[in-house]
């Protein structure tokens, strides 16, 4: 008899299964997104630039360390500030999104980087951070399996990713089981 489960739920980065959500009006598909993960979990695209109603083509943006924090500033127009909207779309969106067992993020992305986006530091050498979406997220959901597409390249951390976010899911369906997380 199979599985009565539903596919683990899992969150991609938009523009990695091919929609054209990024600045320039491009996409940044992934083959074994679009394919492989996608024939094993029900993917759940989000863009948070989109989302927050830049638009296509937009300002390119970049993180700037502040003294408040970080904030994601126009690469061309510092004027542009839209921290707060990313902040607020993630404080609203990240509630609905506990049925998650795991997200793919894009690379160096101001809103979707994984540790690897880097932040311009005034006066000193920049370093790297993540995007602003995919560090609430983190913070909302610490268990939750995560990684990047570059990583992903690599089969031995994509089959380790794979068994993770199944491992997740597990947890959650014998949670919700117990009654602990319905
Ligand atoms: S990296 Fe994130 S914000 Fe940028 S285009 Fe892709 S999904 Fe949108």
């Amino acid at each position: 008899m199979g599985d009565p489960s539903p596919r683990p739920l899992v969150g991609v980065s938009s523009c990695l299964l091919g929609e054209r959500v990024r600045y320039d009006g491009g996409h940044k598909r992934e083959v074994f997104v679009v394919e492989d993960l996608a024939a094993r979990f029900e993917l759940l695209p989000i863009c948070p630039e989109m989302a927050i109603g830049m638009g296509v083509p937009r300002p390119p943006l970049q993180l700037v360390l502040e003294a408040d924090g970080i904030h994601a500033r126009g690469v061309h127009d510092p004027d542009l500030d839209v921290t707060d909207r990313l902040l607020v779309f993630a404080r609203e969106t990240l509630p609905g999104l506990s049925r998650l067992c795991g997200y793919v993020f894009k690379a160096r992305s101001p809103s979707c980087g994984v540790g690897s986006t880097p932040v311009l530091v005034p006066g000193h050498p920049s370093r790297e951070d993540s995007g602003l979406f995919a560090a609430a997220l983190q913070t909302a959901f610490p268990l939750l399996p995560v990684e990047q597409e570059d990583r992903l390249r690599d089969p031995v951390l994509r089959d380790r990713f794979v068994e993770r976010v199944y491992q997740h899911s597990r947890l959650r369906d014998q949670e919700r089981g117990s009654g602990i997380n319905p």
